[in-house]
């Protein structure tokens, strides 16, 4: 068996390695906000907040439905999830 003219040492080949999987995770970060939705009950979530000025409707991350009644959807909770708009969550942010 012939040997490589150009031998790789096992840092080069581990760093070789690191620099692909941060070019593999490229499109992961250029996706949506919503690649980083958990799910609702890790936030906390309840379909009727306890305080009328901190409902989802009030919040950055809410996305409406079709009226202001509608049940809507969230850029942090999973995008299908469905968010009623008196709802509450730990994430909750005033929107600017
Ligand atoms: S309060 Fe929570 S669930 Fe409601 S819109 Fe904001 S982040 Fe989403």
């Amino acid at each position: 068996m012939s040997e490589s003219p150009h031998p790789i040492t096992r840092r080069e080949l581990l760093s070789r390695g690191m620099s692909l999987a941060g070019v593999a995770a490229i499109p992961l970060l250029l996706q949506s906000r919503s690649a980083f939705a958990i799910r609702p009950e890790v936030m906390h979530y309840t379909d009727a907040g306890a305080n009328p000025a901190q409902v989802c409707a009030k919040c950055n991350s809410f996305i409406p439905g079709k009226t202001p009644d509608a049940i809507g959807e969230c850029y942090i909770i999973n995008r299908g999830a469905a968010i009623n708009p008196k709802g509450h969550c730990d994430a909750w942010s005033p929107k600017p």
